[in-house]
């Protein structure tokens, strides 16, 4: 089937006999489809048709206290203090530039991710939060979410998150077994972990979230049950559970190790034991407590977004931009190196990205709705793309004959069975022209 390019599109039947697990879907276009721009856009010119009263505000810290196996994130292992500050230093300069030519009008969402916010200090942290506050007119009750890791989270950065507020805390713990921690690359110690916890339970913060993963060879489907058994048992608001993915340039890529071949199954365990516990699944990946409401007001569909930090993407509707991207240690140094040596100046330009035109910016629609268990609105997508999805996006008839969609008047949304596939469905929507970008991509 010719896509809207005229270019052949892989035949779904032919995406789901091959890879169950072809990648992870979470933003579209994929970084490895970015490039350097042959003439850079100057942040006015492309903010000026974008709503500015809904943005969403991400703050990238690329710090972590070790490395984890399985991570392909843009983060640095154990950086000098003096990184870390100039660092800051860097991130208030961009703030500051970039506050000043975009002009926002209400930020009504924040996150700080990584990396691991919580790698900085109390005072670095304070010092990130006040900056934050002071150039961008974040809402009072925004939801605002920070990444914290077990060895760096302590009551005094709660409190000082929890003043700046806070809303949500996100937390990889992986496993709760130590031989799966072992095999995941990621050793870490159980009463680091639960006094971790029981800190954030206790810090006022209104939402806490868990990471899980599963998929790891030699995971036994009884330490995926003590996992996830112990997990519930801290009544998290919220529980994600990622399947193992062995990628290119990570500790576990560099083994030649690959994941079980039982993710599938395993998702479906995880997932039963999560639906049973009065847990809602909102994704392939993420569940929430039933009576949990973390108050979302901006649309990742259709709101812009803007990125501080060496490792951030920021979004208008037609273009995506960021720093460069890396895997490796050293790489990512010398990005890091980069952005912090930036002019000021250089901050108020997009120099490094990606252009969608209609058809991507559609195709990122589908892709960021058809994966949630809400799917698609229909008339929502109609009225920004002048036509029914079904006509637009030609694949989603696909997706209905082979029982993994279903349409209703309103909605466009994935059965139980399609959202298991999620991660075969939302590789297999990316146009070819973004595949190939992605396919010549030299990771380094
Ligand atoms: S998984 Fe999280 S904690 Fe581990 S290296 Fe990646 S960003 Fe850091």
């Amino acid at each position: 089937m010719p896509n809207l390019n005229g270019e052949m599109t892989t035949r779904l039947s032919d995406a789901i006999a091959g890879d169950h697990y072809a990648g992870y879907a979470y933003a579209y276009p994929h970084k490895t489809s970015y490039r350097l721009f042959d003439h850079p856009v100057d942040l006015p010119t492309a903010w000026s048709d974008e709503d500015k009263s809904r943005l969403f505000l991400y703050v990238h810290l690329p710090f972590c206290e070790m490395r984890c196996g399985f991570c392909n994130l843009f983060t640095a292992s154990q950086p000098p203090s003096e990184l870390v500050r100039q660092t800051l230093d860097a991130i208030e300069t961009q703030s500051r530039v970039v506050s000043g030519r975009v002009e926002p009008q209400r930020v009504v969402q924040v996150a700080f991710g990584g990396g691991t916010p919580t790698y900085l200090t109390a005072d670095e942290l304070e010092r990130l939060l006040v900056m934050m506050r002071c150039d961008w007119p974040i809402e009072s009750e925004a939801p605002f979410s920070v990444e914290v890791s077990p060895a760096t989270v302590d009551a005094t950065k709660l409190t000082i998150l929890r003043d700046h507020g806070v809303r949500r805390i996100s937390m990889g713990v992986q496993s709760f077994v130590s031989r799966d921690l072992n095999q995941l690359g990621r050793p870490q110690d159980h009463q680091t972990v639960e006094h971790s916890i029981e800190l954030i339970r206790q810090s006022g913060i209104d939402l806490f979230n868990l990471d899980l993963i599963y998929g790891n060879q030699g995971q036994t489907e009884s330490d995926w049950f003590a996992t996830v058994r112990k997990a519930l048992q801290y009544d998290p608001g919220e529980l994600f559970l990622y399947p193992l993915y062995v990628r290119k340039l990570t500790g576990l890529g560099k083994t030649g190790r690959s994941p079980a071949e039982n993710r599938r199954h395993m998702y479906r365990l995880g997932r039963e034991l999560l639906l049973d516990a009065g847990y809602r699944q909102i994704s392939m990946r993420m569940f929430r407590k039933s009576g949990t409401d973390y108050g979302t007001q901006h649309c990742c569909q259709e709101d812009g977004m803007i990125g501080l930090g060496p490792g951030a993407r920021s979004y208008t509707r037609e273009l995506h931009y960021s720093s460069e991207y890396a895997v490796s240690g050293s790489s990512i140094r010398k990005i890091i190196d980069k952005f912090n040596r930036r002019d000021p100046e250089d901050f108020a330009l997009a120099d490094y990205g990606v252009w969608l035109n209609a058809e991507e910016q559609s195709r990122r629609y589908l892709i960021r709705s058809l994966l949630q268990v809400d799917g698609l609105d229909r008339q929502a997508f109609a009225s920004l793309f002048g036509a029914d999805v079904c006509l637009v996006l030609p694949q989603v008839e696909q997706l209905l004959e082979s029982g993994f969609a279903e349409l209703t008047a309103e909605r466009l949304m994935l059965t139980a069975e399609g959202l298991a596939h999620s991660d075969v469905i939302g590789p297999w929507l990316y146009s070819d022209a973004v595949l190939s970008r992605m396919e010549q991509f030299e990771l380094q």
